[in-house]
């Protein structure tokens, strides 16, 4: 007799949400006391019942936000007019989701003796929360350098919780960039490039130091761009792990 094993995955609950930046939400979901995940993975969410529903259907794939010491399971998305999105802008708290995972292994590598390079478009950088704080939380040796760009400040979520955390911590440095920079900015301005990436992983290593690994995280044009200048800064294409925000 054969059997067939199927995931029915966990039952949660919609437990907050807030903005994080203009139409970008952070939410949490309640935690499945048995849901242990690496920082970096992914979980599948879907709408049990929602009020509306639409083509595109009622699961999306998102990358935890939050750390796996955290009490709550954080995500964060942008806002769009897709049914999903306004069912999790507009249900009331208490909602019911099923949740399966974790999945994917955009996960930090053991050698400490390699900094390892993040690079997030935009909400892309979901992934690199839960890395960067759980690095920090388990007082990881690894040097880490994280590239963000962003349109603008405003729509850059943990702008400021990353820069808290690099005030902090100084194995950990942070580089945002925006397009449109404010009068104040005195960062980063524009893409990321392979000028900026060599330039600035030069501040944190020193000759002869083994290279970095580096991650990259966002919608796919941005992911496919990153790679190219990659690419041109010289990083062998075994050192580099992406993960496509396919859907946006
Ligand atoms: C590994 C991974 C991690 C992600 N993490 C995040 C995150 O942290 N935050 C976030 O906002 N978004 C994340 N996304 C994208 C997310 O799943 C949604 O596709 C995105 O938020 C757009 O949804 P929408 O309702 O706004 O738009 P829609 O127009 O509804 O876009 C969703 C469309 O993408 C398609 N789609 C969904 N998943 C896949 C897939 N795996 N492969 C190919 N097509 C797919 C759907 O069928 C649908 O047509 C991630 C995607 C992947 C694959």
């Amino acid at each position: 007799m054969s059997s067939v094993t199927v995931s029915l995955g966990y039952a949660v609950t919609l437990a907050s949400r807030h903005e994080v930046g203009i139409r970008t939400l952070a939410f949490e979901v309640t935690r499945p006391q048995d849901f242990q995940f690496v920082a970096g993975q992914t979980a599948d969410l879907t709408w049990i019942d929602p009020p509306e529903t639409d083509d595109e259907g009622n699961t999306r794939t998102f990358s935890i936000a939050s750390a796996p010491h955290e009490p709550r399971l954080m995500f964060a998305t942008r806002l769009r007019d897709t049914a999903f999105k306004r069912v999790l802008e507009k249900t009331a708290l208490g909602s019911a989701l099923r949740m399966e995972g974790p999945f994917g292994n955009l996960t930090l590598h053991n050698n400490a003796k390699r900094p390892a390079v993040l690079i997030a478009g935009g909400i892309g950088i979901t992934p690199f929360r839960s890395i960067v704080r759980s690095a920090m939380n388990n007082k990881l040796p690894h040097k880490i350098l994280l590239f963000y760009a962003n349109k603008s400040v405003e729509t850059a979520p943990f702008l400021d919780e990353f820069t808290a955390i690099a005030k902090e911590h100084p194995n950990f440095t942070f580089i945002p960039t925006v397009d449109e920079p404010p009068p104040s900015w005195s960062g980063e301005k524009g893409h990321i490039s392979a000028e900026m990436i060599t330039r600035r992983l030069k501040d944190i290593t020193s000759e002869g130091s083994a290279g970095p690994i580096c991650y990259v995280a966002g919608p796919p044009p941005m992911v496919a761009s990153i790679r190219v200048a990659l690419k041109k800064a010289e990083i062998d294409p075994d050192d580099i792990r992406t993960e496509d925000f396919s859907g946006y």
